[in-house]
């Protein structure tokens, strides 16, 4: 009788630590994936160039941060004058 206890025990245990097991990784997947997305691109990735392309420049862009001289987008200082592919006009 005592065995069977016992066993019930071990499997409830099983149970709860599969349990938690997929708890934790419904938690920690979109937290993984919003850090893969917060990850900047490179300035060589991104094509950027410290000259405007016509009318499109990091100053009208959305991404561009004034404040700081940077982009939520790419890494590094940005100058406002420059320009990248992933240029989106700031409305
Ligand atoms: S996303 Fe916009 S602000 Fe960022 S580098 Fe490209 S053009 Fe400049």
């Amino acid at each position: 009788m005592r065995k069977i206890d016992l066993s019930r025990r071990v499997m409830l245990g099983d149970f709860v630590i599969f349990g938690c097991g997929l708890c934790l990784s419904a938690v920690v997947a979109p937290a993984a994936v919003a850090q893969a997305a917060a990850k900047k691109m490179s300035q060589s990735a991104a094509r950027y160039q410290a000259q405007p392309k016509g009318d499109r420049s990091c100053g009208n862009c959305t991404n561009f941060v004034a404040e700081s001289k940077t982009c939520k987008l790419v890494e590094g200082s940005i100058s406002p004058e420059g320009w990248c592919n992933l240029w989106s006009k700031k409305s």
